[in-house]
């Protein structure tokens, strides 16, 4: 099987001891590889699309926390909203209130992470700073979410290989983190910073992550 188990190994060693969660990015991989981490201890997996996600929760242990980091169209919330365990990519107030209303049928309160735009591709998703402040700042538009939990932030750096870029990437990031990490509302409470990919996961450590989603390092290269 393509699992790489020592270097999972040696990436649980260097996260635990700095806390840092890892979240295995299992996306276009079969479920039998899923397995075989799973029972190394394995618990937290990140999948990008839903229908994927539903065919794998299926016959995979209930006790896998899901994690969401793809980009969520408003009508497909439904379906992830009754099981899964933090959703990353949240990019639009509209999404939220779909998440919050689902959270609300099913009597969950989902946790959320805010997606930033720190990349300077186009391409990517994500809130400016500005349209994150306007966020942050509309207190009661934010209070009326009862059954969200917006727990922090994530974000994407550019693909590239220059450190500078990178780290100043993720250097915004953190600086947003820590300014809103502080907001005295009950369904705000910054807690996961979710940054860093098998490329640039050591630099995004460095810059202050606490969550990484690491893929091809531990899954082999995706085809495709
Ligand atoms: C695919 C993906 C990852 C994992 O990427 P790797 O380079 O394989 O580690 C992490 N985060 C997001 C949002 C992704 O789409």
């Amino acid at each position: 099987m393509s699992v790489n188990l020592e270097k999972y190994g040696e990436l649980l060693a260097e996260l635990k001891n700095k806390g840092i969660t890892l979240v295995a990015v299992s996306k276009t991989k079969p479920v039998d590889s899923i397995r075989e981490l799973y029972e190394e201890g394995q618990r937290d997996f990140g999948e990008n699309y839903v229908q994927e996600l539903l065919e794998k929760k299926e016959v995979l242990p209930e006790d896998i926390r899901w994690h969401f980091i793809g980009h969520l169209q408003s009508n497909k919330a439904k379906y992830l909203v009754p099981f899964v365990h933090l959703i990353h990519g949240v990019d639009s107030i509209r999404l939220l209130k779909e998440i919050n209303k689902q959270a609300e049928k099913t009597g969950r309160i989902q946790s959320v992470l805010l997606q930033v735009h720190i990349a300077q591709e186009e391409t990517k998703f994500g809130l400016d700073e500005d349209e994150l402040s306007g966020f942050m700042n509309d207190h009661h538009e934010l209070a009326s979410m009862k059954n969200i939990l917006i727990s922090g932030l994530m974000a994407m750096a550019s693909f590239t290989d220059n450190e500078q870029q990178l780290r100043n990437e993720f250097g915004q990031l953190k600086k947003l983190f820590d300014q809103y990490r502080n907001l005295n509302l009950f369904n705000c409470q910054f807690t996961v910073l979710s940054m860093g990919m098998s490329n640039d996961y050591s630099i995004a450590i460095e810059e202050g992550s606490n969550l990484v989603r690491i893929g091809s390092l531990i899954f082999g290269k995706r085809i495709g």
